[in-house]
């Protein structure tokens, strides 16, 4: 595996390869979800990249972005293990020169749930993933499900930018309680980490609700009332790639999204 760090240096590792390209997005503080992907684009692929950056234009939250979790030497090494060839690891510079002024502006859907309480957010994922696409021209990007309205922002950008890859999705990766993994859960406390299971618990009621007639969000919002330990942002029903219980909550100091299709 190689670790490249400028636009270049990916454009002239990637230059005499051929066979199919694969891209794994990531910021970073890798678990098994990303993992997962980066074994799906490796079974897939004949050279799988993947990126490692803590895009700051993506967070609307300065405290956000100082405190999110990085630790390039551990991704590196779980990225060569899993076979990865190419680790594109760019310093905010290397992206964001002086100068920088062009982005790309989702419309409706990255005004609503995720884009209503981070505005700005999806412009930041747009942008971001559409210079990645640039740079890498990966033939298959693969994204995770947990980040259900950020799986959809991403295709209808591809699609209304007729941009030329395959979005590829795969399922979200659970511990073995049911909280999705996440690189945030490492700030929980064992007390916020218990209050946090009432989110894969809401889930599973919900889905349940809704195969059983009835009210989706009801069902989820309640057994997310009876867990003292968090504050609702959101519980919603929408059409996230495919009929979709999306919510949001915070534990403390820690806000964490999780999904289920319907
Ligand atoms: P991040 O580093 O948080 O930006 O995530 C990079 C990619 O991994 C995104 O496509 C996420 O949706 C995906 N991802 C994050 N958590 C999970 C998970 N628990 N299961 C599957 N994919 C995930």
């Amino acid at each position: 595996m190689r670790t490249v760090r400028t636009v270049s240096e990916v454009r002239d590792a990637l230059r005499d390869r051929v066979g199919r390209i694969g891209l794994v997005p990531t910021m970073g503080a890798f678990h098994d979800g990303h993992l997962s992907l980066i074994r799906a684009a490796r079974d897939a692929c004949d050279v799988v990249v993947v990126s490692l950056f803590v895009n700051p234009s993506q967070f609307n939250a300065a405290d956000d972005l100082a405190r999110y979790p990085r630790d390039e030497a551990s991704d590196a090494a779980a990225a060569e293990a899993a076979g990865v060839d190419l680790l594109f690891a760019p310093t905010a510079d290397a992206l964001y020169p002086d100068g920088f002024d062009t982005w790309v502006e989702p419309g409706e859907l990255a005004t609503v749930l995720e884009g209503a309480a981070r505005p700005g957010h999806f412009r930041g994922v747009a942008t971001v993933c559409t210079k990645l696409f640039s740079i890498v021209g990966p033939d298959l990007a693969y994204f995770g499900r947990k980040d259900a309205q950020q799986v959809a922002v991403i295709k209808r950008v591809v699609a209304d930018l007729n941009l030329p890859l395959e979005i590829v999705v795969l399922p979200t990766v659970r511990d073995a309680d049911g909280l999705a993994l996440s690189s945030r859960n490492a700030f929980l406390s064992p007390a916020e980490r218990g209050a946090a299971l009432a989110l894969p618990r809401a889930l599973e009621a919900g889905l349940a609700a809704h195969l059983a007639g009835r009210d989706t969000a009801e069902a989820a919002r309640s057994v997310l009332a009876g867990e003292r330990g968090l504050t609702v942002e959101y519980v919603a029903v929408a059409d996230l790639d495919g009929p979709t219980l999306a919510v949001a909550v915070r534990v403390g100091a820690t806000r964490l999204i999780d999904n289920v299709r319907l």
